[in-house]
């Protein structure tokens, strides 16, 4: 197969960039942190502070005592985004970037002779001199080279820091061989537990099932076509083993079809969909929202009987997986909405969704604060049922929903949108 793919990875992007700023910082132990407290985790640690087990959301108290000489840096956003601007300027110059896939990551497309191995290494090696150049020395990277953009992130996982990974065809199985089923992209505990109830154990077992396996343990004949084919070198778009969406609608009871009472449902789903997403361990990067018109001036019956109109938007936002951000993103979109015509159904999607062990926390201590408040919602609500717990009068709720009908009728309502 063809070695299609680039991928850059920036080594402890956060603690790089705070030892590249700052010389007395480097060959010591660093951890960024969002704000001065014992309670906030670490955003990042430098390699010098994985060395002692501190890595990304390692609490600060448990961080001293693994290391005690470790230094704590406030997280700066501002010169993070500045230094990602730079990288992807001097990844620019080597290669057209095809994809920023987040911060500090980055895809590029091989075209014609850049596929040859050698000549990939060479644009790999060329790509590390030129972010040395544009943003500093101490910022370092592990690139890998793969026939598909899955196999490329893991070919860049394969060597940190600094590394640089070609997967061509001869060397491919040997290297994922030699991996752990977690290893691979969408594989976390749960996936690797189904793994191994179908007799699967290890990295070579994986790359020998066949498709119909792996169309088994993922639950989905595609999804287990794709992994098969990803494994074997396609470029086979999409990700496989993640989930797409989580998305939420409701068809309205009579006495809230009204503007606030399909709000009020809107954001009642919201909370579902908020909720479910990080139980299943994932972030949003992005939501829609929809709504169907009761229309009763159609004189020819629609085949569903109701709502013949509809309207719907959406937005990306930083992936975020909590509930008053998202809020934030559906109440924006709703005000958009035109107005008049009777709600009849109200639907929200969340999209572009990635795992949460691979998603950065926020660097902002509000909206980390959210991210706390909702998991300690999450964790009320499965104790004592779905709805004792909700964000009742945000963003407006008050006076958008001052019926509340929407909430008095939450036991009937999970049933049917559960
Ligand atoms: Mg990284």
């Amino acid at each position: 197969m063809p070695l299609r793919y680039l991928f850059i990875d920036m080594n402890s992007f956060f603690a790089s960039v705070e030892q590249q700023d700052d010389k007395t910082l480097r060959g010591r132990p660093v951890a960024v942190i969002p704000t001065r407290a014992e309670t906030t985790s670490c955003i990042a640690a430098s390699y010098e502070a994985k060395a002692f087990g501190v890595k990304t959301g390692t609490p600060v108290w448990e961080a001293r005592k693994l290391c005690p000489r470790i230094v704590f840096v406030e997280a700066d956003h501002k010169r993070y985004v500045v230094m990602h601007n730079r990288i992807v300027e001097a990844v620019g110059s080597c290669l057209p970037v095809e994809r920023v896939v987040s911060i500090d990551e980055m895809v590029c497309k091989l075209i014609g002779d850049e596929r040859a191995p050698e000549k990939a290494e060479a644009i790999g090696r060329r790509i590390k001199t030129a972010i040395y150049g544009r943003a500093g020395d101490y910022m370092r990277c592990s690139i890998g080279v793969g026939p598909n953009e899955v196999l490329a992130k893991m070919a860049a996982d394969m060597k940190k820091p600094d590394g640089l990974t070609v997967l061509a065809d001869a060397d491919l199985p040997e290297n994922l061989h030699r991996l752990k089923l977690t290893d691979f992209p969408g594989v976390g505990r749960r996936m690797e537990r189904r793994l191994n109830l179908y007799g699967i154990f290890t990295a070579h077992q994986l790359c020998a099932a066949p498709a119909k396996t792996l169309g088994a343990v993922w639950g989905s004949r595609m999804i287990g076509e794709k992994w098969y084919r990803l494994i074997r070198g396609e470029d086979v778009p999409g990700k496989p083993g993640r989930r797409q969406t989580v998305s939420h609608s409701h068809v309205l009871p009579p006495e809230l079809r009204t503007e606030p009472g399909a709000f009020g449902i809107l954001v009642r789903l919201t909370h579902k969909a908020a909720a479910r997403m990080r139980k299943i361990g994932y972030w949003a990067g992005a939501v829609g929202v929809s709504v169907r018109y009761k229309d009763d001036e159609v004189t020819t019956p629609d085949p569903v009987g109701w709502g013949r109109t509809s309207w719907g938007a959406g937005c990306r936002f930083p992936h975020c997986e909590d509930t008053p951000g998202i809020l934030r993103e559906v109440s924006n979109l709703w005000r958009r909405r035109p107005p008049g015509g009777v709600p009849f159904k109200v639907g929200m999607v969340l999209t572009d969704l990635r795992p949460a062990r691979s998603a950065t926390p926020s660097l902002f201590p509000e909206e980390r604060q959210d991210a706390d408040l909702s998991r300690a919602m999450d964790a009320v609500n499965r104790e004592f049922g779905a709805s004792v717990v909700y964000f009742g009068s945000m963003y407006g709720m008050r006076d958008q929903a001052p019926n509340r009908i929407a909430f008095t009728q939450i036991p009937d309502f999970d049933r049917q949108v559960s």
